[in-house]
């Protein structure tokens, strides 16, 4: 069973995101359970965790099919002790969070080095990161979404997925989420069915399918292995339309909410059909 719907907006309170995957006749969608640009939020009342759960079991979506994204401004492997001790406790308030929403995932980026610190210190922070949050919530999975390596962003690389997921202490509750644009634009070719073939037996290789918990399914406007992250509608961008319809007819991406983050949210019914109709 195929979940397939996109990232969409929470304005008006998170129940509305509900009925907006409702209207894109999608059977996933993400969100954000706070405003993504600002660390501080109002609490979830018990009126608007009754409202999300009550539209969850109208429109009939379940925990796995909702892929719930962090705020921007947290990065787990910050190299400065405040800073980082500021991203892990907004963190903690994200999971805290989805478990109040009955959710079960959260999706992040993993971090960044700011080129202040050396790639294994900040991996290995962001697996602390991630320790320290598990340890102090429950029932909530850290989905690591991997990145185009803009910048010094880290998570491009499948080794890094699987060096943050070796200091992981409790490997039941982290995974995954591959980013079709990311890994396109950080080196990981898509075009063909032989390149998906490759990448995701990579994938598989070194870090695990069995860590899959969520796919963004972005074509992109940035260049294979440009490190640029730059979204584009699905077949109109540099990936083409060849891996949607090779994810879509693949069981190993059955079950796990598979989002759209792609540019044009007008013809995000459009999008949602044509990806049910490669089955
Ligand atoms: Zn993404
Ligand atoms: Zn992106």
């Amino acid at each position: 069973m195929k979940f397939v719907g996109a990232h969409v907006s929470a304005a008006g309170g998170v129940d509305q995101a509900v009925v907006r995957a409702h209207q894109l006749e999608a059977t996933a969608f993400a969100l954000f359970t706070k405003n993504q640009r600002q660390w501080q939020a109002a609490p979830l009342s018990t009126a608007t965790i009754e409202l999300f759960r009550l539209a969850c079991e109208r429109y009939g979506y379940t925990a796995a099919q909702i892929l719930p994204h962090d705020s921007y401004l947290i990065n787990l492997g910050h190299p400065d002790a405040e800073a980082l001790a500021k991203s892990r406790a907004a963190f903690i308030d994200e999971m805290q969070r989805c478990r109040q929403l009955g959710l079960s995932l959260l999706n992040f980026h993993p971090g960044s080095h700011l080129r202040q610190i050396d790639e294994a210190t900040c991996l290995a922070r962001i697996a602390e990161s991630i320790n320290i949050a598990l340890d102090k919530t429950a029932g909530v999975t850290a989905v690591i979404e991997n990145t185009a390596g803009q910048g010094s962003n880290l998570g491009f690389r499948f080794e890094q997925l699987a060096a943050i997921i070796d200091g992981v202490e409790d490997k039941s509750r982290v995974g995954v989420c591959i980013d079709t644009c990311h890994a396109f634009a950080g080196g990981y070719d898509l075009r063909t069915e032989a390149d998906c073939d490759a990448t995701f037996g990579e994938l598989e290789r070194v870090v695990g399918l069995r860590y899959l918990r969520g796919m963004h399914l972005n074509d992109a406007k940035s260049e294979f292995n440009s490190r640029v992250d730059r979204h584009h509608s699905l077949g109109l961008g540099n990936i083409g339309k060849t891996v949607f319809r090779y994810i879509m007819r693949d069981a190993r991406f059955d079950g796990i909410p598979l989002i759209l983050e792609t540019v044009n949210p007008d013809i995000w019914p459009q999008e949602i059909a044509w990806l049910k109709a490669q089955q």
